[in-house]
């Protein structure tokens, strides 16, 4: 008998699944509403054109080569990420109170941080919102977090945040527990904390000595705006908090596959550094010793070019533009078919995904009968609507709900 035979199949994946499934449909107009990525208005993914060019000039670059990076990546992407996400004026970044160490993208960081929270900091117990990005909890889990919990974040009736709710479930993590946030454009209610609320949470989170880790995957996507999208991040630095951010470049540069990721970390004192350091050099080493330069070296060369920078901001404007007039567009297909229901909440949602209030037998619906993938939480990816299709998925939806 095999030594694998009693391995058990895990269940499915299933954002991988729906993907799956889409590319196996081959009906006309099916219509794929989950995968987290951008799609242009032909239904196509984007290269953006600063980043073609910038690919293409270091893969030119005779003197290049493919020698390993240092274990905690390239510098001159770890500081251009550390000061996208907390400001190139950031008191953390003047006092060398805050650094980064390259990761495996925004999963990466997500992981080497809860790695070093346990293993370091003895942190057992961490709460993220209800609903999250599924892979929160399997991280923490994975890292040996035992205590998981998750704190109340969506009021499904009115289809919006439920912030009485997160506040009463915070209140009660006990001291010294890690809280994941969600720096904007929260995946996958697209509901965002206003700047009073956030002032609130700080100070919930001073006095119950709470663990902020900002998870940062959409930053610049969400507004158009990289600052006004860490607004939240750079709030609870001037507050002196020590804190994490864990940063992804996949989605505002569309860097999906090259993994290119950052951890910042924010500390109270500059005399710590060295030590914290030395401890995600050697988490790092254990696990994969050091990570891929590809995506790094572009999106370094970009943010560290004035010129390129420039272009890069405008491409997360077309972006997070084409993705609001979807929005509205989709919010006006639906009032003027008398679809019942309120629609308000997919113009007042930011970011790559609405929670269109869709329960799981209406998604069923869409999937089995219009070949409309979408996720059982009603959760859609707003970039899979496009000009060419959204008549089509506006009146599916209608069906679905009527
Ligand atoms: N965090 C959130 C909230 C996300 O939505 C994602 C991706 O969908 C990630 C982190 C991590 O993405 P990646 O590892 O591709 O950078």
């Amino acid at each position: 008998m095999s030594i694998y035979a009693n391995v058990q199949k895990g269940p499915a994946i299933e954002v991988f699944a729906l993907t799956q499934a889409f590319k196996d449909d081959t009906h006309p107009n099916k219509v794929n509403l989950s995968v987290g990525a951008y799609r242009t208005d032909a239904g196509e993914p984007w290269v953006l054109p600063v980043v073609r060019r910038t690919e293409i000039s270091i893969a030119s670059d005779e003197k290049g080569n493919h020698e390993y990076l240092p274990v905690t990546g390239l510098d001159t992407f770890t500081n251009a990420a550390t000061q996208l996400v907390l400001g190139s004026d950031s008191p953390a970044i003047k006092a060398n109170r805050a650094f980064g160490v390259q990761t495996i993208s925004g999963t990466g960081a997500l992981r080497i941080a809860a790695d070093f929270l346990h293993t370091q900091l003895n942190r057992n117990v961490v709460y993220y919102s209800n609903p999250t990005w599924e892979n929160h909890h399997k991280i923490f889990a994975d890292s040996g977090f035992t205590s998981l919990h998750s704190y109340r974040y969506w009021d499904q009736s009115n289809r919006q945040l439920d912030f009485k709710n997160m506040v009463a479930d915070l209140e009660q993590a006990p001291p010294g527990a890690v809280i994941i946030l969600h720096a904007c454009a929260h995946n996958p209610t697209g509901s965002d904390p206003t700047h009073e609320q956030w002032k609130e949470l700080a100070e919930l989170f001073e006095r119950k000595k709470l663990f902020p880790l900002f998870d940062s995957a959409y930053q610049g996507f969400a507004s158009g705006d990289p600052d006004n999208d860490a607004w939240a991040v750079r709030y609870f630095v001037q507050k002196g908090f020590e804190l994490f951010v864990c940063q992804s470049f996949a989605k505002n540069f569309g860097l999906y596959c090259e993994r290119a990721g950052n951890l910042t970390v924010v500390q109270a004192d500059a005399s710590t550094k060295a030590a914290v350091h030395s401890q995600l050099t050697l988490l790092i080493r254990g696990q994969y010793s050091n990570p891929p330069a590809y995506g790094a070296r572009i999106v370094s060369k970009v943010l560290n070019t004035p010129e390129l920078r420039k272009e890069w901001m405008d491409s997360i404007q077309t972006m997070s533009s084409r993705i609001r007039q979807m929005r509205a567009a989709l919010r006006e297909k639906l009032v003027a078919l008398g679809t019942p229901g309120t629609w308000d909440h997919i113009v007042g949602q930011i970011g790559m995904f609405s929670y269109t209030g869709l329960n799981e037998s209406q998604v069923k619906v869409l999937i089995n009968d219009y070949h409309i993938y979408l996720l059982k939480t009603g959760r859609i990816n707003m970039c899979g609507l496009n000009t060419g299709n959204i008549d089509y998925v506006a009146k599916a939806i209608h069906a679905a709900v009527t």
